[in-house]
Formats: C-alpha cells, structure tokens, sequence
C-alpha cells in the first residue's frame, strides 16, 4: 500500500502530461497504465498537427512525451487499476492484483477505444489504409478514393473532414437512416463527389501491402469497391466510467464523463482529461492541455483540502473533501479591501497565507491570520458586513459562496456548532 497526492489512470498524451505536472510540482504521485505508455496515439501513423513537430509519428511523440515526463521525476507502473472509490477525504485505488493505494487526487485519462468492425482485414491493414482518424490521416490521401464507415454523427462529420482530400468518397452504412444531425448530412451527401452505400455492410478489406479494395454485401450480394483508405467511425467506447462502481460519476449517453472547465467531475477531487472526457473534440492537443488544467487544479485543491482539514478538524472526510472542492483561491495585495462594511454578505473567507486586519468604524479590532476565517456572521444571520476586512500583507484567501457554506454546516454538526461558538466570540 501507498499513498500518493495524485494518482493518474491511463498512459496517453493526457495522462503524460498530468505525470510531468505533478513531477515538476513536486507533488508525490503515480501514473498507472496496464498496457503501456503512449496511448492510442502510439497507432496512428504520421502525426502532422502537434505544435512544434511538423511531422512526426504517433509512437515517437508519445516516447518524446513519456521521456519527457521521465526526465523531470514521473513515476509509474505497468499496471492495472480495478476500483476507485471515496474513502474519508482521499481516494481508495484498488489495483487488478489486489494491492490497494490512496490519494488525495485522481486524474482519470483513461482515453477510450474506437469501435472496431470485426472484419477480415482491417486489423492486418491498419495505419496501411485502415483508419480511425480522418483529422490525423486524412491529409495523406489527396487525391484518393476513399470510405467512411458508420451512420453516426462522426461518420458524417470526419465524412466532411475527408471530402477535403478525397476523390471520390464512399459512404457505406448498414441501415439507409443515418442517425446523424440532417444538417451535416445535408453538407456531406449534396456533394458530387460522395456516393451512399446503403443499406451496405463492410464483408472485407483487401489489397496487397495496403488497402486496395472493400467487399461490401448489398442486397444479399457482394461487390468490390476499389479504394485506397477506409476510415471506420462505429462508435467509441470511453474508459474510465466503470472504475467507479460504488458512487456515480457524472458521464453523458456515450459514457464520456462529465467535467467543468477545470475537469473536475462531480465527485471532489476526481478529475477528468482527455478522450475519457465529454467534449467536442478528441486531439492530442485538447488532451495535453486538459490534463495541465486538472493537475494545476488538483495541486490547489489539496492545498485547500489540507487548510480545511486545519481549520475544521472536527468535520469528517468526506465533507472535508467537498468543502474543499466547494472553495476557490483569492488573492489580495497589502492593503487591498476585501470585504467591505455595509456591503450584502456572500461568502466565508478563510486565511490560507498571510494577516488581514478587521475594521470598524475607521478603527483596527483585529489581526486574523492562517487558519483563521471570517464572513460567518453574516452568513448566518442574513446579515450585511458588519467590518471591513483589509489585507494586512499578501494575502491568500480560500472563499466560499453562501451555498457551499449552507452545504458544510448541513453535513456536519460539530462544524456548525464550531463555527457558532467562533461567531458568539466576535465583536463585531
Ligand atoms: P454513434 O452515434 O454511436 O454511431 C455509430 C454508427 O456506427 C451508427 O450509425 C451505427 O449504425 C454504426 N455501427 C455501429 N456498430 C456497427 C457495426 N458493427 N457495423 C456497422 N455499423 C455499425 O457514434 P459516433 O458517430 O461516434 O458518435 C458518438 C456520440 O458523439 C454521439 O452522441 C454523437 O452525436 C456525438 N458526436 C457529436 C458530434 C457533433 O458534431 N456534435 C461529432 C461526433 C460525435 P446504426 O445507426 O445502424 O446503429
């Protein structure tokens, strides 16, 4: 057993890039992946739209990312993760061979798996005409004939991407409704250039060295289209989800989990980043820069778990851990006015670093300093600020809006009547 800051699930561009974060923040952590570092970018071919590397190949980019990260401290083991689950303020991580582990943070990057068709050929030509990628392989097949396969938004949509680039694009489905939005079906099939095969299944990919033709079966009989590339977009099985089997992580229709813009998922101090993650796109570049974002993110949040644990000692972990997602850091310079007598109350403040100083009626009352907090008193009694708060110094606050505030004292008793004894002492 060990226990970690951050533990990141999955070895791809996203969670790479969470391991070199966490490294250079010094944070104690580990990236677990049970088939290897790279991800699925280490099976795409030519990779020509990372910044910064003109041309490039899946797997050397990922080995440049892995080495990277190497460099500057990342650890991690070549091993499957089972479980995930709450316990107190940290996270419980049971591996497949039985070990267990804690943090106080989970990065899931995960990624996800593109549906295969399950035909003769298309594992044999894979990266040799056979593809799950329009953006990333599409550009090398000016002037070619090509397919896309599957009648989803995707399909249509990487359909588009494709036209760019093709002569003549093939569209073959297995129904002759497409699920996907009329307008993009619209774009894609008033061009000359794609022709519908529907209601039409993919028998099998052929050629020598590289794709060269598909059979497709077509009212009981099969005809040969040739061709030089078959994109395949039957849908896409995001990971990541079934790790949690004990509380429920927000994820959309598809299983993509669900995150705000600092991916951070509905449970405290579980993140999300990458393709595991719901949103418009899924690129390398999108990856990198979800998993900056969570580690940054994680990094403060136990920041502001460990101010919490100090200052409410009494609350449990797990209203710890909320408490802390619930809070968001302020900064203030010397002398700056927080907040100001008069003014309605909003939020409760606690001092994570530095002196404020507490005014009233022109008058210092008081120093507070880290650890100590403020704005209880109008929170609780509805009242406006009865004193301004000034920063004494440079100041960090951890702030909290009144909901957040309601949700703290509702889930844990010795909380609230602490908070009311610290409220019964103040003079103003
Ligand atoms: P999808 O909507 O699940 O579509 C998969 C397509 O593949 C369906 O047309 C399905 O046929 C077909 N298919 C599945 N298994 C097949 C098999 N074994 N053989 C042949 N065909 C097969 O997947 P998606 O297009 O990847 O989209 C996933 C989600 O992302 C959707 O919610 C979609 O709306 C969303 N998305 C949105 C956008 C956007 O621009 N807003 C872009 C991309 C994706 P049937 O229709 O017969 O089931």
């Amino acid at each position: 057993m060990a226990e970690f800051d951050v533990v990141i699930i999955g070895g791809g561009p996203a969670g790479l890039t969470a391991a070199l974060y966490a490294a250079r923040a010094n944070m104690s952590h580990m990236l677990f992946d049970q088939k290897g570092l790279g991800g699925e970018i280490m099976n795409t071919d030519l990779v020509e739209d990372y910044p910064g590397f003109a041309t490039t190949t899946g797997r050397d980019l990922a080995e440049k990312m892995a080495e990277h990260a190497e460099k500057f401290g990342m650890k991690h083991e070549l091993k499957g993760v089972k479980k995930i689950a709450t316990d107190g303020d940290r996270k419980r991580i049971e591996m497949v061979d039985g070990t267990v582990h804690y943090a106080l943070a989970v990065v899931i990057a995960a990624g996800g798996e593109p549906v295969k068709l399950g035909v003769p050929g298309e594992k044999e030509f894979y990266g040799k005409g056979v593809s799950y990628c329009a953006v990333c392989d599409g550009a090398f097949f000016k002037g070619s004939d090509l397919a896309v396969v599957g009648g989803g938004d995707s399909a249509v949509q990487e359909g588009l991407f494709l036209t760019r680039f093709a002569k003549k694009l093939h569209v073959v489905h297995r129904r002759s409704e497409f699920r996907a939005q009329a307008i993009l079906q619209d774009r894609l099939f008033t061009m000359d250039k794609v022709e519908k095969v529907t209601p039409a299944t993919v028998k099998e990919i052929g050629g020598e060295n590289v794709v060269q033709w598909i059979d497709v079966v077509q009212d009981g009989t099969t005809r040969r289209i040739p061709l030089d590339g078959v994109f395949i977009f039957v849908g896409f099985t995001p990971l990541g989800r079934e790790l949690f089997t004990d509380e429920h992580i927000e994820h959309d229709e598809g299983g993509y989990i669900i995150t705000d813009q600092n991916m951070r998922t509905n449970i405290p101090g579980v993140y999300a980043a990458g393709d595991c993650r719901a949103q418009l796109f899924r690129q390398v570049t999108t990856a990198v820069g979800d998993a900056t974002t969570a580690i940054l993110h994680a990094e403060r949040y136990i920041e502001e778990l460990r101010h919490a644990k100090k200052t409410f000692p009494m609350a449990s972990g797990e209203v710890i851990a909320e408490t802390a997602s619930a809070m968001e850091v302020v900064r203030f310079q010397p002398g700056a006015t927080i907040v100001k007598e008069g003014d309605p109350t909003d939020r409760f403040y606690l001092v994570a670093k530095g002196d404020v100083e507490v005014v009233h009626q022109g008058k210092v009352l008081k120093s507070l300093r880290s650890g100590e907090y403020f704005g209880e008193v109008g929170l609780l009694t509805g009242a406006p600020r009865n004193a301004t708060v000034r920063a004494k110094t440079s100041v960090e606050l951890l702030a909290m809006d009144k909901a957040a505030f309601d949700r703290m004292l509702k889930q844990s008793a010795e909380t609230r009547d602490a908070i009311a004894s610290v409220a019964a002492t103040r003079d103003v």
